[in-house]
């Protein structure tokens, strides 16, 4: 049986489980967010158009029928537009009962597309991006080396709206630090309030060793957001969102896992928020992140 090239870590959103995994990039373009080690010591890679068909061959022979097939890397939407033109009319060559394609993107990457170029790729078939925003708040998203600021996030996800491209943002609760997450919650809360992401996922902070922002709060440059605190940045965050979204808190990194959608849902997870807030303790919570071995 002949296997398909993956290169590095290899990362797919919980819900892309269902879909096909083609390696187009390894590694990150960026790869400076403090935060991050998930790619860490793997260079940014593009993969050859030969090894692509390559897979794609083998992909035709164990899943002809895959209709979603998810992009794997932290950032193949960093490609040119002409780039990601003849990959998905590869894609179609091989499996023509393809009928979506997704991929990680930064904002950065959206930006060097037009509203033309990205209308042209909805119809090959991109589209339930996922951006990892992280925050909406100018001083986090610049102390923390995001490469972007919030009203690029606003501009960019304007822009995919305009081409009917849906997205997914994540928002990292405790990335703002100690004392900052109220403030981190307001700020991204009114940005992506004038959004309308399919998605919302959470994550929480969880340092290893191999980031920058792990040295920094061993030098006592950054303190981290107790537990608790992130808590009621989430019930800040959740409070003040105010759009129609599914919001998707079942990463490792969420000690207490919820799911649903909002308006419907927002009642029932902020009630499960404050009997979590009063009923765990610190020390309980922040046993659980120093158990995560791994995102
Ligand atoms: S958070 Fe995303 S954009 Fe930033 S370095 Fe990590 S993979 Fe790259």
């Amino acid at each position: 049986m002949e296997l398909l090239h993956f290169t590095g870590q290899v990362w797919r959103p919980p819900y892309e489980a269902n879909a096909q995994l083609l390696q187009i990039t390894a590694g990150c373009t960026h790869n400076k967010c403090k935060f991050c080690s998930l790619y860490y010591g793997t260079k940014f890679r593009l993969s050859p158009i030969s090894e692509i068909e390559t897979d794609l061959q083998v992909i035709q022979e164990y899943q002809p029928k895959a209709r979603r097939v998810f992009l794997t890397g932290a950032n193949p939407f960093a490609l040119s537009y002409n780039r990601l033109l003849d990959l998905g009319l590869l894609i179609r060559k091989y499996l023509p009962y393809c009928e979506t394609i997704g991929t990680f993107s930064r904002i950065a990457d959206i930006k060097q597309k037009s509203i033309e170029e990205l209308k042209n790729l909805r119809h090959l078939g991109f589209d339930g991006i996922s951006i990892g925003t992280e925050s909406g708040d100018d001083e986090t998203l610049a102390r923390m080396n995001k490469g972007n600021t919030a009203s690029d996030i606003l501009e960019q996800c304007q822009k995919l709206e305009e081409a009917n491209i849906r997205y997914n943002l994540v928002y990292l609760t405790g990335l703002a630090g100690k004392g900052k997450g109220h403030q981190n919650a307001l700020n991204t809360a009114a940005i992506f309030n004038q959004l309308h992401p399919f998605t919302i996922n959470f994550v929480s902070l969880t340092l290893f060793p191999e980031s920058e922002l792990y040295q920094e709060m061993k030098e006592g440059k950054y303190i981290e957001e107790t537990e608790q605190e992130r808590l009621l940045e989430l019930r800040t965050f959740i409070s003040a969102l105010n759009i129609r979204t599914t919001l998707l808190g079942n990463t490792v990194s969420n000690a207490i896992p919820f799911i649903g959608m909002i308006p419907n849902d927002k009642a029932r997870i902020l009630k499960e928020l404050n009997v979590t807030i009063k009923q765990i303790s610190e020390s309980e919570l922040r046993q659980y992140r120093e158990d995560i071995k791994s995102l």
